[in-house]
């Protein structure tokens, strides 16, 4: 005999066999849809995340493109700045998987 999931709606108390949402009020009480849901959520703000960054550019590029010369050197100093911690970072990683592989 097949076991079916009772889920209980936590609205309206009806029990619910094998049911996304309830059948009485619509209420989703599948755990499973839920985790379904919130990971697509997740999915959704690394692409809003994304978008934002593109639309928005970072300190250092703002900081180039800034009508006063002070604010320029400043954003190209933070830019070659990242630019070196990224290029050292790169290099250690590199460095750690080339010991690391003997
Ligand atoms: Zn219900």
């Amino acid at each position: 005999m097949a076991t079916k999931r009772m889920i209980r709606c936590p609205k309206c108390g009806i029990f619910n066999t094998d049911k996304e949402y309830c059948t009485n009020c619509n209420t989703l009480i599948s755990h499973q849809k839920k985790v379904e849901i919130r990971a697509e959520n997740v999915k959704q703000q690394q692409v809003d995340k994304a978008i934002y960054e593109k639309e928005h550019p970072n300190l250092a590029e703002r900081l180039k493109k800034h009508p006063f010369w002070l604010y320029r050197i400043a954003g190209w100093f933070l830019y070659s700045t990242i630019m070196i911690i990224s290029t050292i970072g790169a290099g250690l990683a590199w460095f750690i998987a080339m010991v690391a592989a003997g």
